[in-house]
């Protein structure tokens, strides 16, 4: 079954993108839970950080490098970068992506 987000990555949906390269998309969370929320997602579809392999390596730092270099285009200094692993953790797509927050305070840990 193709995700939301496989349906942005192939662009038939919607989706107000920050960041477009050949490994990931990123793109602004629709439901922000703080005044910067972007999603960053690879375009492989990896179901979450658990589905990943040791090949998936190189991969999963590049989505770190993106994560931090979209933050400092936002002009984040003090961001989160998160990714809810499972149902239970709160992840409800399942196409692995990661969170990143910032432009207000952030406690922890998170509730
Ligand atoms: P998670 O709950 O960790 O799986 O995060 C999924 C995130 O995707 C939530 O923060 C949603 O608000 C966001 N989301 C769902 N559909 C879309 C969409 N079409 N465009 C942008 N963000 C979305």
């Amino acid at each position: 079954m193709p995700t939301i987000f496989s349906k942005i990555i192939d662009g038939d949906i919607p989706a107000d993108v920050v960041w477009d390269d050949a490994e990931c998309l990123a793109f602004r969370d629709i439901n922000p839970a703080a005044p910067t929320h972007i999603l960053v997602i690879p375009k492989k579809p990896l179901v979450n950080l658990a589905d990943a392999r040791d090949d998936d390596a190189a991969l999963l730092g590049h989505l770190l490098r993106v994560a931090a270099q979209v933050a400092a285009q936002e002009g984040l200094k003090d961001y989160r970068v998160v990714t809810n692993n499972g149902a239970g953790a709160g992840q409800s797509v399942f196409h692995l992506h990661l969170h990143v927050i910032g432009g207000r305070a952030l406690g922890w840990p998170p509730g």
